[in-house]
């Protein structure tokens, strides 16, 4: 048998902004399971929620200050290339094509794995890739939507290391430190006046406040 080699992994979002309740628990997950890299991929066009108050751009590029100075974190601009709304499985397609049959993960927060049937094609991510679920270290998976209970359930396995054995079509619900900061949070607080300073990398604060982004008295193109 080849040696197995190190999974890629995949932390897709709207980053609207990225903070660090995405980076934390994406480089725990980086370490525990070895992954050869983490690509942070903002979407173009969110296909589950409204459209951001920055442009896709400014996004991308809060994702690259934020994950510059993180050896294998890697901002990933596929979305933003591909025209139309941005789905997951048209994104773990084109990750496919290009790494191979290396394993491939896709990470995703508790909160957004609740919703994953009511993404497009949902059954075939796990053709494409493993699913990673961060979770709340102690937190229950009772109570998921049936259709997706039903379908994760034969999928699920206990260690990181089964994740190697194939490219993709594992379940690992993976404990790690959570930080409850999200995006909307940041982007009231912005709007209220208020400081955003530890929830995120100085350098995304920076290109914020420089560019006067998320402010209330800011359209969604004006801030340039
Ligand atoms: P918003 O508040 O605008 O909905 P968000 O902070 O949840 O945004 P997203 O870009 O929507 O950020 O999230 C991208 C991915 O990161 C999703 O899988 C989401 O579940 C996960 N995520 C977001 N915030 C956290 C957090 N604090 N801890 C763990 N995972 C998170």
């Amino acid at each position: 048998m080849p040696p197995a080699s190190r999974p890629v992994g995949v932390l897709g979002g709207t980053f609207d902004p990225i903070h660090y309740g995405h980076l934390r628990p994406a480089l725990e997950v980086l370490e525990l399971l070895d992954l050869a890299e983490v690509r942070f991929i903002p979407c173009r066009i969110p296909a589950h929620r409204d459209t951001p108050s920055i442009s896709a751009e400014q996004r991308l590029e809060l994702v690259r200050l934020a994950t510059a100075g993180q050896p294998s974190f890697v901002a990933d601009d596929r979305e933003l290339r591909r025209p139309g709304p941005s789905y997951m499985v048209d994104t773990l397609a084109s990750l496919r094509e290009e790494i191979g049959v290396a394993p491939l993960c896709l990470i995703v927060g508790g909160d957004a794995f609740r919703e994953l049937h009511t993404w497009r094609r949902w059954q075939e991510l796990t053709d494409l890739a493993h699913l990673v679920v961060m979770q709340r270290p102690g937190a229950s998976q009772a109570l998921l939507p049936p259709a997706l209970e039903d379908f994760i359930a034969p999928r699920v396995i206990q260690e990181p290391a089964a994740l190697r054995g194939q490219p993709a079509g594992r379940v690992l619900f993976q404990p790690v430190t959570q930080l409850a900061i999200s995006a909307t949070q940041i982007r009231r607080l912005l709007a209220q006046g208020q400081s955003i300073r530890y929830l995120l990398p100085e350098a995304a604060l920076a290109y914020i406040h420089d560019r006067a982004l998320y402010r209330s008295d800011a359209s969604p193109t004006s801030a340039t």
